[in-house]
């Protein structure tokens, strides 16, 4: 698909178009330490005109709510944190109740993690989720991602793969492509963009929706790395270079609302 029919079929009807978008890798560069990590300059400001311009503008990710809210303090943006279980309702973190049976076993594969090792990045995502890093010593990747395999089906907890990543989570059908399907629900044109395999979920979403006729457009934006699977491209009607290229089709397609107004 062509960026320009891309942006035309986006802008048909603005109140009914939805622009999501993934966070880590997608608008902010990967950085080795994840708490570092910020959203490429510009990117506010393209969101605030896209809030300003469509229906909904929305980001889905794999973070705590909290820290989209402190990277992206943007009024009328939808921030969802932990592939869905958690919303910012009023300033307020909101968790999915089916989440809470899961925690005490978050909390101790947390605990686990940071014993077994004590080299990695163990990310402790607001009780929701234990994420395993590896960037900082990628070798002991293998080590550490049969270790998540394990460990997860010991505590009954759901592997996600992230990029030089494991994941610990609540065993919930809860995921980005859920989150979408429901944001979805009064729009009938919607644009994705993501880097990593959490982002196929809301692929899969896309293509159900237009599969039965719920949306008149839907784009599926990869955004290309080194290391992200190579579905998010293959399987991508767009493909933008890293979060400086999804910037600059965002970018466009605010510039693509103004010239219709
Ligand atoms: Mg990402």
């Amino acid at each position: 698909m062509s960026t320009s029919s891309v942006l035309a079929s986006l802008v048909h009807d603005p109140p009914r178009t939805a622009v999501v978008a993934d966070f880590d890798g997608s608008l902010a560069p990967i950085v080795a330490d994840p708490a570092a990590a910020v959203a490429l300059p510009g990117v506010l400001e393209v969101l605030e005109d896209l809030v300003g311009n469509v229906g909904t503008v929305a980001i889905i990710s794999g973070r705590p709510v909290e820290f989209l809210a402190s990277r992206l303090p943007i009024g009328g943006l939808i921030l969802v944190g932990n592939y869905g279980l958690e919303r910012l309702v009023d300033g307020l973190v909101v968790l999915d109740p089916s989440a809470a049976p899961f925690l005490p076993a978050i909390a101790e594969a947390a605990d686990e993690a940071e014993r077994a090792w004590p080299g990695l990045h163990v990310e402790r995502k607001g009780g929701i989720a234990v994420t395993l890093h590896w960037r900082g010593d990628p070798d002991q990747g293998e080590a550490a991602a049969a270790w998540a395999e394990a460990t997860g089906v010991r505590l009954g907890l759901k592997v996600v793969l992230g990029r030089m990543a494991r994941e610990l989570r609540p065993n919930v059908p809860t995921d980005k492509g859920t989150v979408l399907e429901g944001l979805l629900r009064d729009h009938d044109a919607a644009l994705f963009a993501g880097d990593d395999h959490g982002d196929l979920a809301a692929f899969d979403a896309l293509d159900r929706l237009a599969a039965v006729c719920a949306l008149r457009a839907a784009v599926r934006v990869g955004v290309a790395s080194t290391e992200g699977p190579a579905e998010i491209c293959s399987r991508a009607d767009v493909v933008v270079d890293g979060p400086a290229g999804l910037s600059a089709l965002l970018s466009e397609l605010v510039a693509a609302l103004r010239e219709r107004d």
